[in-house]
């Protein structure tokens, strides 16, 4: 904090990992000596981007990667393009990265980027263009051996595409520096579902451990991008009860619960139309604009938070409680804020901490790159199971941290993470 007081975001996620190891240090002095390097990413690059518009004007915009920590592998880690994106919630991500893919039992090491572009409102081609100018600079900085970003918010599979055109067009070779691209140039099945799905999976082995299914179970999504669709899917095949999906400019509910056709039709509303949920029909829900969908009128056991960091203050977990949630999966990167775990915590309700609970995306990233690697194309049902037994591993690792230092999955899953990259950082000495 002495160094960068105004980066609120990164102090946050900084401080929600820093509160778990205490415990740790306790048992395990040694370790000490790397935590201040940890928290200082090996390098930030920021860059200008400048664009021409559709009517011939010149824009700029302000291009991040942060390459946080290589101790276990090369950087991986998402693009995020959002008019809030600044030096904090890129250094944020990145810090969160590292733990995440240490987790995922994947040679990986931590990054992240993005810029404050929005993609919101602009044209196909302004979006290429943009793209194009993006990867420009970012792609002397990554190599399927030194970085490999993906998506993230407002990067889907358009933008992978535009932004992988360019660097393959740069740099003459076709190699998996970018994950989240389509099947057919080098992408992996089940990818554009892993972070939903994994999600879920992760769910799974927690009521697994308290003797309960998931079936019946009635769920809050937020958010109807790309996490919230796949694990709304996901939940609904497996019985439980959607009932809630959101964007930023209000919430969907279904008092009975969304179909699949319900999902498919807000997929096309988000990913074809790219307009609001405002656009959704329905006779037996309704769309109420400009409230979280914590507010809506119902009961539930679980909530899935989807959309994007702090949309789970302190209020809304209070709320949660008193709705009867007893499970927080969080399928967004740090969506509940540090008062709002502990009262979460305090009342007793399983908190699946992001860094444990989404890793499914990237590990299904880590697994499109050992694809590319070896030139291969595994199944959809190779990858699914891959992914499951994943999750399962992740789980078992952040259970078994948080019963050896008697402390809730939330922090055994910020333990088990640290442990591992302090371990490779004592290895390879002070570098
Ligand atoms: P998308 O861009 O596909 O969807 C984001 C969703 O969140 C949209 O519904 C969007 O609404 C909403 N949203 C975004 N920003 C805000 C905001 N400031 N306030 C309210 N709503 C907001 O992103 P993803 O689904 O890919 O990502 C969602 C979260 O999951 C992020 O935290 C991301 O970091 C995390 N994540 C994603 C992974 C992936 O594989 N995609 C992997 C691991 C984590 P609107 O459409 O109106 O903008």
């Amino acid at each position: 904090s002495r160094r960068d007081p105004e980066q609120r975001e990164f102090l946050q996620a900084v401080e929600e990992v820093l509160m778990c190891l205490e415990p740790v240090l306790a048992k395990k002095p040694e370790y000490a000596s790397v935590i201040e390097r940890m928290c200082e990413p090996e390098r930030l690059i920021v860059f200008r981007v400048p664009w021409i518009d559709d009517a011939g004007n010149v824009q700029i915009n302000r291009g991040f990667r942060v390459q946080f920590n290589s101790a276990i592998g090369p950087f991986k880690g998402g693009l995020r393009f959002h008019p809030s994106v600044n030096v904090s919630i890129i250094k944020f991500l990145g810090f969160e990265q590292c733990f995440k893919n240490a987790l995922t039992t994947l040679p990986m090491g931590g990054g992240k980027g993005g810029s404050d572009f929005d993609p919101d409102g602009k044209s196909d081609n302004e979006v290429m263009r943009f793209c194009q100018s993006f990867m420009l600079e970012l792609a002397r900085h990554i190599g399927p051996q030194t970085d490999v970003p993906a998506g993230d918010i407002g990067v889907g599979a358009r933008e992978i595409g535009y932004l992988y055109g360019m660097y393959k067009r740069v740099q003459n070779e076709f190699t998996g520096t970018l994950t989240g691209k389509a099947i057919e140039w080098g992408g992996s099945n089940i990818r554009p579902e892993a972070t939903g799905y994994g999600a879920v999976y992760f769910g799974l082995e927690i009521l697994k451990e308290q003797n309960d299914t998931i079936k019946g179970k009635r769920c809050m999504v937020s958010g109807s991008g790309n996490v919230a669709q796949y694990a709304a899917k996901k939940l609904i095949e497996l019985g439980a009860v959607v009932l809630t999906m959101s964007d930023s400019t209000g919430y969907v509910y279904e008092p009975n619960g969304f179909t699949e056709a319900q999902i498919d039709q807000i997929m096309e509303i988000k990913n074809k139309t790219r307009t609001t949920l405002a656009a959704y029909k329905s006779e037996t829900g309704q769309y109420v604009a400009g409230e979280r969908c914590w507010n809506a009128p119902c009961n539930a056991d679980i909530a899935l938070p989807c959309a994007t960091q702090n949309e789970v203050e302190y209020e809304d977990a209070v709320k949660l409680v008193s709705k009867g949630v007893k499970l927080v999966l969080e399928g967004a990167n740090m969506p509940t804020t540090n008062d709002g775990i502990n009262f979460l915590h305090s009342k007793g309700c399983v908190l699946a901490p992001a860094k444990a609970c989404n890793a499914g995306g990237v590990a299904v990233s880590g697994l499109e790159m050992a694809q590319n690697a070896t030139m291969t194309t595994w199944s959809p049902e190779d990858v699914d199971d891959r992914l499951k037994s994943i999750m399962v591993d992740i789980h078992a690792a952040a259970s078994a941290a948080a019963k050896e230092y008697g402390v809730p999955l939330q922090a055994g899953a910020n333990i088990a993470g640290f442990e591992k990259i302090a371990r490779a950082m004592i290895a390879q000495g002070c570098v």
